[in-house]
């Protein structure tokens, strides 16, 4: 079995110190291939060092909607830090308004700039969305977010939404959030998204699936979420692992070995 976790955070602190017992639980579990998602430019170099030093590793760049006090970034800059064979997209980037409620204004320029830099780059978007649903979807058709493709992660809305990025060329994104009790809705909505247009994450160090919830999550605990999967559309795990990791290199342009086609 093959299974990939298309958003972590391994450099996180929760993680960083220790990369090499998560690289060992992926390996147990069959977890080929994890992407290891930027929130800021800062931690950018942190992320990079990641991918440069471990082949099954990649990377991202890209600043998080919840930092607003990260200086403002240009699609220049997001362009040229992504001109590395191991950054294979732009993010995580979107809106985010149940943490900040203020006037998010902020938020949203700074999530045109990243469809931008994706178009410009070739590179998908990985895209956060939280109690912000609509200008989500409203911004990506604007800016064109569908010439460069790319992921609804940690996705917990509505089957309009998943269908709404869907119809945009969208990957919909699940993590463990579908094993967790109360996230019937969601479930459902999990069931109805074509494995075609699947992936499935972590989001680690949060978000650990059931049977581990409250604990810190890692990549190699994907493997809840494809057997939640799996029973949620009747489908045997194998399945699961095998259709979400192709979609994973299928939209970030890697062949199976991991390097570039
Ligand atoms: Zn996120
Ligand atoms: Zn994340």
């Amino acid at each position: 079995m093959m299974l990939v976790d298309s958003h972590c955070h391994l450099n996180f602190p929760e993680l960083a110190g220790r990369v090499d017992d998560a690289l060992a639980l992926m390996r147990e579990n069959g977890v080929t291939h994890a992407l290891c998602v930027s929130v800021t430019l800062e931690a950018f170099p942190e992320v990079r060092a990641l991918a440069e030093r471990y082949p099954h590793i990649y990377g991202s760049v890209g600043v998080h909607p919840d930092y607003d006090q990260a200086p403002a970034v240009s699609a220049d800059r997001l362009v040229a830090l992504a001109d590395h064979p191991k950054i294979v997209a732009i993010g995580e980037t979107g809106l985010d308004y149940y943490r900040i409620k203020e006037d998010c204004e902020w938020q949203r320029e700074r999530f045109r700039t990243h469809i931008r830099a994706a178009r410009r780059c070739g590179k998908p978007l990985i895209i956060h969305t939280r109690s912000a649903a609509e200008d989500t979807l409203r911004i990506m058709r604007e800016e064109r977010a569908g010439e460069a493709g790319g992921v609804m992660h940690c996705f917990t809305e509505s089957w309009d939404v998943a269908r709404g990025a869907m119809e945009l060329g969208f990957y919909i994104s699940f993590s463990g959030i579908v094993t967790f009790k109360n996230a019937k809705d969601l479930r459902e909505v999990a069931r109805r998204v074509p494995l075609e247009r699947m992936l499935i994450e972590t989001d680690s160090p949060f978000l650990a699936p059931v049977p581990f919830r409250g604990k810190t999550n890692e990549p190699g605990l994907v493997k809840y979420v494809a057997e939640e999967i799996g029973r949620l559309q009747g489908r045997p795990v194998e399945e699961v692992a095998a259709v979400t990791s192709a979609n994973f290199f299928k939209l970030f342009k890697l062949n199976n070995a991991g390097t570039h086609a």
